[in-house]
C-alpha cells in the first residue's frame, strides 16, 4: 500500500506544490505550524529517514536546502527552522518551517489557520523563488 506521501507525488493525492526534481519533491504541509510550512520528501518510499543511503539523505538535505532558501527569498522570515520527526506518516520528509518572529513557538503541535487560497498563494509564491 502506498504512502499518502507517494499518491501525492503521483498526483493521485493533490497537493499544494512547490518544486520537484527527478529524486524529489516538496509541497506545503496541509496542517501548518506557521504560514508557509513546506515537506520535503524523497521520491523513493522509505519510512525512516536515516535509512536512506548516506548519498540519498544528503541528496534530500541539499535539495531541501534549495527549497527553504527559496522560502527566504519569498516569505522573509528571520529563517527558516527544521524539523524531522516522522511519527505520523511512514515516508521520510524533513519540514521546513518559516519563523517570522523570535518569539514564535518553533513545534509540529503549533497548527495555525491558512485558507485554501492562501495556500495556492503561498505554494505560487515560493515555488518561484526556489531554485533547483
Ligand atoms: P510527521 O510524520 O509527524 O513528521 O508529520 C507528518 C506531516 O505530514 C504532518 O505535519 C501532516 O500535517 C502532514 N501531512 C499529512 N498528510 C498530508 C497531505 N495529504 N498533504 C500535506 N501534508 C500532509
Amino acid at each position: 500500500m502506498p504512502s499518502i506521501f507517494t499518491k501525492i507525488i503521483k498526483g493521485d493525492v493533490p497537493s499544494y506544490r512547490i518544486a520537484e526534481d527527478n529524486k524529489h519533491y516538496a509541497f506545503l504541509d496541509i496542517n501548518p505550524s506557521a504560514e508557509g510550512h513546506t515537506l520535503c520528501i524523497p521520491k523513493k518510499e522509505i519510512d525512516y529517514i536515516f535509512d536512506l543511503e548516506p548519498s540519498e539523505l544528503s541528496a534530500l538535505n541539499l535539495f531541501a536546502q534549495k527549497v527553504a532558501k527559496g522560502m527566504d527569498e519569498a516569505l522573509q522570515p528571520i529563517r527558516t527552522g527544521i524539523i524531522v520527526e516522522g511519527m505520523e506518516v511512514p515516508h521520510a520528509h524533513i519540514h521546513l518551517i518559516p519563523i517570522y518572529k523570535e518569539t514564535q513557538r518553533f513545534s509540529l503541535g503549533m497548527q495555525v489557520e491558512v485558507s485554501q487560497n492562501r495556500m495556492t498563494e503561498l505554494a505560487k509564491l515560493i515555488s518561484e523563488k526556489v531554485i533547483l
